[in-house]
């Protein structure tokens, strides 16, 4: 089989589940699906081997993945994966927000996980599968900011201890209904400066989206909530002195005189599609927006002298959430309780993403 080639019609075997959930059951999920626990009927799963390339490529139903212990991803964490959303409009259809981009930083984090890449048509096929056969876990248009959220991912399976590549590797989608990120109303984090850990050093995996990633984050994090911080904000490797990212989000700091600056894609951070439309968005609006080094030190002086008034974080799953403190070992320090232009872009990219606003870059893909 040649998944390039070939139309995700032909190319997808499907499975439906035996009993399907009723609209009722359903509606009672979409009311409080919290983020990442109630996931949908359905899975898509492609399997890869060297001999063979991808083959299999099947829609079936949500539920265990049969692996032997020997499997690679148990013992060398070669894992990768996405994190998407699918969005209602008015008239009822589905809308995946620059799927291609996910499909290529997939690809890129595949190389440097060792991993196959996938097509990119086979992943954005994977995705419209998903979502087409379990349409009814979209939460309807004009329940606020609540989406389907959609996690790629690829595991090594080769039965095998031996520490090279897997030969066989399995890519499957999942699928989770996600509420308002802020149910409660926009509460601004709290971020913790880990000196004891970094997140990413030159030559490492932080531009991947690897598993090992966020296993290798959970003890700073942890950390961090015992200092009464939400997240942690990564310094760079060598220095300890540049600002990198949070666990899963990008940072933004907006000044006074309208300049905005996040740090630049060096390698160690990872290059965040929220990221990158911002940085769009704002320059269209004639910011200057600057990516470059940022030290922690400017920082704390540019709040503390009033010259940045806002600073935010992005990721597709929070959108943007403003950042209200900073706190490390030996101080804190309080954000201005400004939000205008966290809060205006914030907007005008759900706006796009649900269809409100003008999609003028071309960044929607109807799914469904
Ligand atoms: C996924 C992720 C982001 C955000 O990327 P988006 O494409 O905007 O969702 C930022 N940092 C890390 C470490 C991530 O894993």
């Amino acid at each position: 089989m040649t998944p390039t080639t070939t139309s995700a019609q032909e190319f997808f075997a499907r499975t439906e589940a035996a009993e399907r959930r009723s609209a009722d059951e359903i509606g009672q999920i979409l009311e409080n699906p919290g983020f990442g626990s109630k996931f949908t009927e359905h899975m898509v799963l492609i399997d890869w081997d060297k001999d063979q390339g991808w083959h299999d490529a099947r829609v079936v139903p949500y539920g265990p993945i049969p692996l032997e212990p020997s499997a690679a991803v148990f013992h060398y964490a070669q894992e990768i994966f996405e994190g998407m959303k699918a969005y209602r409009h008015d008239d009822g259809s589905v809308w995946a927000f620059r799927p291609e981009r996910n499909a290529e930083r997939f690809n890129a984090s595949a190389r440097r996980l060792a991993l196959p890449e996938l097509p990119p048509s086979v992943f954005i096929d994977a995705i419209k599968e998903l979502v087409t056969i379990d349409q009814g876990w979209v939460p309807p248009a004009g329940s606020g900011e609540m989406s389907l959220y959609l996690r790629p991912f690829m595991i090594a399976t080769e039965e095998a201890l031996g520490v090279r590549p897997s030969n066989k590797a399995l890519f499957c989608v999942i699928a989770s209904p996600a509420g308002a990120y802020f149910a409660g109303g926009l509460k601004p984090v709290s971020l913790w400066v880990s000196e004891l850990y970094v997140r990413a050093a030159k030559g490492g995996t932080g531009a991947a989206k690897c598993g090992g990633n966020y296993a290798a984050s959970l003890a700073s994090q942890a950390e961090g909530i015992e200092h009464g911080c939400d997240q942690v904000v990564f310094l760079d490797a060598q220095e300890h002195t540049y600002v990198e990212e949070l666990g899963g989000m990008n940072l933004f700091f907006v000044y006074a005189d309208g300049r905005i600056v996040t740090p630049e894609l060096s390698g160690t951070i990872l290059p965040g599609i929220t990221r990158s439309s911002l940085v769009e968005l704002a320059r269209e609006r004639g910011h200057d927006v600057q990516e470059r080094q940022f030290s922690i030190d400017e920082w704390r002086d540019g709040v503390a002298s009033g010259e940045i008034t806002e600073v935010f974080a992005c990721g597709t799953a929070a959108v943007i959430s403003p950042v209200g403190r900073l706190a490390w070992n030996g101080g804190s320090l309080e954000m201005p309780d400004t939000h205008e232009v966290t809060m205006s872009l914030r907007q005008e990219l759900l706006d796009i993403q649900y269809g409100r606003g003008e999609d003028g870059h071309g960044w929607l893909y109807q799914l469904v």
